[in-house]
């Protein structure tokens, strides 16, 4: 049995060479099939050029007779029953390799689809954070912005305050010299203390002047005397 293939292949290959005039016989009109027996070298021949008639190449018409060589061994008779339910069979394949191709297709559009979806998803993902960043930097200015008025109205009181305190010692010292004349006057920053009439008074601070209106007993308590005027 081998050895009986091995033998047809040989054929075959020396058909392969053989046929471009074998092509061009079957070229012309529909291929006869014989119903009367023949030899299994008839069927080769036979189904190469069924196959070549169908539309196959030299090369795909060999390679499908090797397929159904074996068939071909055991009833070379029924060669075109044989080449026709192979052709059957490579057209079911075609179609199922083509439907697969076009779920395929498909399966890649769904993906695309998602992705396209994921992707603007991410890109509203990121609007809303660019939005929520800006949201919260016009609240940080706003609180900086309440900080500053705030600090604003702080120096303003405390201005005012001072004002207030200098008003008020302005006042004591107009009671104080309304009360009566003043004798000496002490130098609070550098603790001694002067007449009125003393040229260091002038260059004197306000606010570092304390008055007295009595004898020289008060201020010489608190005070040294000034060793220009000499109290
Ligand atoms: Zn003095």
């Amino acid at each position: 049995m081998k050895r009986k293939a091995g033998f047809l292949v040989a054929i075959i290959l020396a058909l392969f060479l053989f046929m471009p005039t074998q092509a061009n016989a079957v070229a012309g009109g529909p291929v006869v099939v014989h119903a009367a027996e023949i030899t299994v070298e008839e069927a080769v021949m036979q189904a190469m050029a069924l196959y070549m008639n169908y539309g196959l190449d030299q090369n795909a018409a060999f390679l499908r007779v090797q397929a159904i060589l074996p068939q071909l061994l055991q009833q070379p008779s029924n060669v075109a029953q044989i080449v026709a339910n192979d052709l059957i069979t490579l057209q079911t394949n075609l179609l199922a390799q083509q439907q697969a191709a076009a779920l395929q297709a498909q399966q890649a559009a769904a993906l695309q689809a998602q992705q396209q979806a994921a992707a603007l998803q991410a890109q509203q993902a990121a609007a809303l954070q660019a939005q929520q960043q800006a949201a919260a930097l016009q609240a940080q200015q706003q609180y900086a912005a309440a900080l500053q008025a705030q600090q604003q109205y702080a120096a303003a009181l405390q201005a005012q305050q001072a004002a207030a305190l200098q008003a008020q010692q302005e006042m004591l010292r107009a009671q104080a010299a309304a009360q009566g004349t003043v004798t000496y006057i002490g130098n609070k920053n550098s603790g001694i203390f002067h007449y009125p009439f003393c040229s260091s008074v002038a260059k004197m601070a306000n606010h570092n002047k304390v008055f007295f209106y009595g004898g020289r007993s008060e201020p010489a308590t608190y005070y040294r005397p000034c060793k220009i005027c000499n109290p």
